[in-house]
């Protein structure tokens, strides 16, 4: 969206392809405390609403529709989406990454009956309940402390013996009598009935085999790019991420790749914005012929 504020804001005739809306990544995020200019936080809904309508109001048009795939047709490029096909001179791919499973017995079995990946909308289910959390980064230490005002107990279940958050979070979460971490600790299969009754484990360090009481699980075990969206255009590498260079240029002239789904993003909303408006400057470049002196 920043990319399309940019590039409506240099008089280039911009479409937003979107398959649900703006900032899906961070809707469900309770509070953002690391963009600047909000010293407070701001909830994710209402920053990634700002940015659409501030994209909006630039000029850039919002298009409803899934990407199936971008090709090429001489000097042009095509996005091909099931709402039509739209040809541009240049194409910023901005498709971000989807939030990991664990791919274990019972996880796809219980989502939506305990398993979930946002503890925003379904932690108020869980008052007065034990819940899990799995993972060790920045996204399940916020999580498991969103989870902490509603739940009587958080189980943060991480495979190594020191996590990988930000120092702030760490500290955080260290410091919440609520979570326990339950280290070097990995999940083998979601138990229950009919809705998630606890977790079977293996401890990383000794091997013993364990099981937990809970009665929902949030899983937070990291992001793969949505790579896929440029199959048969552009290699990727081993990640699936785009490789770029410094203008987020891709191999390929008049495309561009910018925030979780380059390659060696930093992963935040902070340089995925950076990133969008140094390619949509690219952009207007690359189409206006104008060189970088
Ligand atoms: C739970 C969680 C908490 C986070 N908290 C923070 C935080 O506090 N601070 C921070 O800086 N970062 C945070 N992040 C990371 C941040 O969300 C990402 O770094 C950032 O959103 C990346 O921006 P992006 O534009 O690359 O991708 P995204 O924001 O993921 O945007 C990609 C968009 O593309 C759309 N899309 C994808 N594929 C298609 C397709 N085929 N067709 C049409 N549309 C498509 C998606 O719907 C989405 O809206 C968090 C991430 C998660 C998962």
């Amino acid at each position: 969206m920043t990319a399309g504020m940019y590039a409506a804001r240099h008089g280039l005739r911009t479409g937003i392809i979107e398959r649900m809306m703006g900032g899906a990544s961070i809707i469900n995020v309770e509070k953002v405390e690391n963009f600047p200019g909000f010293s407070e936080g701001i909830m994710g809904a209402d920053l990634a609403a700002m940015t659409q309508e501030q994209a909006m109001t630039s000029g850039a048009e919002f298009v409803m529709g899934e990407v199936s795939g971008i090709s090429t047709s001489g000097d042009y490029r095509i996005v091909s989406a099931d709402s039509g096909d739209l040809q541009a001179k240049t194409v910023i791919v901005a498709a971000g990454s989807t939030l990991r499973l664990l791919g274990i017995p019972g996880e796809d079995e219980f989502t939506g009956r305990g398993v979930s990946q946002c503890a925003t909308c379904d932690g108020p289910l869980y008052s007065g309940e034990v819940v899990g959390v799995v993972g060790g980064g920045d996204s399940a230490t916020d999580e498991a402390l969103v989870l902490a005002q509603y739940a009587d107990r958080v189980l943060l279940f991480h495979r190594r013996d020191e996590l990988r958050a930000q120092r702030e979070l760490v500290d955080r979460v260290l410091a919440e009598p609520k979570i326990e971490v339950v280290w070097s600790t990995v999940i083998e299969e979601v138990l229950g009935e009919n809705t998630v009754s606890g977790v079977s484990t293996t401890n990383m360090a000794t091997g013993e085999k364990g099981a937990r009481e809970l009665s929902g699980l949030f899983v937070y075990v990291g992001l793969a790019p949505n790579g896929n969206i440029v199959d048969g255009l552009l290699e990727t590498d081993g990640g699936d991420h785009i490789p770029v260079n410094i203008s987020m240029e891709t191999a390929l002239p008049g495309v561009y790749a910018v925030g979780d789904i380059r390659q060696h993003s930093s992963s935040q909303l902070v340089s995925a914005a950076g990133d969008g408006a140094t390619a949509a400057i690219a952009a207007f470049r690359y189409i206006s012929g104008r060189s970088w002196d």
